[in-house]
């Protein structure tokens, strides 16, 4: 098998766990009621371009081909280096929301009864959801051999990273005061120890 179908065939596996270990939680965060939402429409705009970036654009090439002049060639090391990066994230992406629990929700939300949670992969880091998004564009951009679908992950999630941040560290001041300005002088947003 070619590198390149290789990394192919390991990006859509991670996608299919991606759904795998969301579902039960997207579920479950159903049945808990939200207090607040904050910027409803931005948010629906942001969740757009990660599902463009991170699903659209690279399934369009897998069952098209296009745009099959942005096709490159990969190594087996960048699918060593990608898949490695691949259970990082998977990993992560499984530990917040675990740790974040009923807290969770895929825009940006007060939930009934909403406490923060400082615990587990929030003790280092604000954001490791995000993290593991930016890992999974990274693993993204080693694993398939297309210029336009290896980048599109990143392009998106640095789109919804850089927009969202601010309102969502705001709304959790807005809502916890200094407990949460607390946590912020404690801990980095998904770098630990750097940013
Ligand atoms: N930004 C976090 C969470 C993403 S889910 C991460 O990357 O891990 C988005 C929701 O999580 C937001 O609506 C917000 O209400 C909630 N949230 C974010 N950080 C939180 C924390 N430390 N404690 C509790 N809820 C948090």
């Amino acid at each position: 098998m070619t590198a390149s179908l290789l990394g192919t065939y390991v990006w859509a596996i991670g996608l299919i766990a991606w759904f795998i270990i969301r579902y039960p939680y997207a579920r479950k965060a159903r049945r808990t009621a939200t207090l607040r939402a904050v910027g409803w429409s931005r948010e629906r705009i942001l969740l757009a371009i990660a599902t463009i970036g991170l699903f659209v654009v690279p399934l369009i090439w897998l069952v098209t081909g296009w745009p099959a002049a942005l096709n490159y060639q990969l190594n087996y090391a960048a699918v060593v280096v990608g898949g490695a990066l691949y259970v990082l994230s998977l990993w992560l992406f499984r530990r917040s929301h675990k740790d974040l629990g009923r807290q969770w929700s895929a825009s940006l939300e007060i939930r009934e009864a909403h406490q923060i949670v400082r615990a587990g992969v929030y003790r280092s880091i604000r954001h490791p959801m995000y993290a593991s998004f930016w890992l999974w564009a990274l693993a993204q951009a080693f694993l398939l051999p297309n210029a336009m679908a290896a980048l599109g992950g990143l392009v998106a999630i640095a789109i919804l990273f850089f927009t969202r941040i601010d309102y969502e560290e705001r709304m959790l001041i807005e809502a916890f005061g200094d407990d949460y300005r607390a946590y912020m002088r404690e801990t980095k947003r998904i770098i630990p120890g750097i940013y």
